[in-house]
């Protein structure tokens, strides 16, 4: 687990990121891992003494089996509330399943379906409905980014200078990068999201896929949302 910023920690769950919030109104996880880092994440947590019952909120940024999978056995152990955006809900319960383009989206779409029918990580309900420039107890602002997933969101906590972007922008090997096009729907639409989010200040910015930027980060990304756009 990483310090990303006091209230921030960030953890590594094979190629996916969780994120604990342990400022005001937490500790609240941010996504949940893949179902086979779910003893991982349990160890991680008791590691900085955050037992699952203690969680106050789990934010959920979209509904693929990397960042809900841990999801269920969470529900098992803790009462948190579970908050997504509301037209994410759906695919957090598995009562729509996320549709990909093209004849390489729809084989994609059968192997996904199948994982999900052997992990099984869908919850039977979501308490908490969120939606753009709402304000979370922890202070973050939801921002809507569809593209990746319909009900994507990403957030950001401007007393903090903390941005978490989901899989809105990705950062894996060492560059900041659109999400896979093979889960992504909506490309162009993931780009119009980001677009939104120019204006935004932070100093700190973390990412469901590789490593956080810390220190002016605000710029680094605006300089890539301007090569898309
Ligand atoms: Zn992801």
């Amino acid at each position: 687990m990483e310090t990303v910023h006091p209230d921030l920690k960030r953890i590594e769950l094979g190629y996916a990121n969780a994120f604990l919030w342990t400022g005001a109104g937490g500790p609240t996880l941010i996504d949940t891992g893949s179902p086979w880092t779910f003893s991982k994440l349990l160890d991680e947590l008791n590691a900085v003494g955050v037992q699952p019952a203690d969680l106050q909120r789990i934010i959920i940024t979209h509904a693929d089996l990397d960042h809900i999978g841990g999801l269920k056995g969470l529900t098992e152990l803790s009462d948190a509330p579970i908050a997504c955006h509301t037209v994410e809900a759906d695919y957090v319960t598995g009562r729509r399943s996320k549709a990909l383009p093209g004849v390489r989206g729809k084989a994609m779409h059968a192997a996904i379906r199948v994982a999900e029918k052997v992990y099984k990580p869908h919850v039977d309900a979501v308490q908490e409905l969120l939606l753009e420039k709402e304000t979370t107890p922890e202070g973050f602002t939801v921002w809507h980014t569809p593209g990746h997933a319909p009900g994507h969101i990403s957030l950001h906590h401007k007393e903090a200078s903390l941005f978490i972007a989901g899989d809105a922008i990705i950062n894996t090997d060492n560059k900041l990068s659109l999400p896979p096009s093979a889960f992504t729907p909506n490309e162009q639409q993931v780009i119009e999201s980001l677009a939104k989010l120019k204006k935004l200040k932070f100093d700190t910015a973390c990412f469901g896929h590789g490593p956080c930027i810390a220190g002016g980060a605000d710029k680094k990304i605006r300089a890539f949302i301007d090569t898309l756009l």
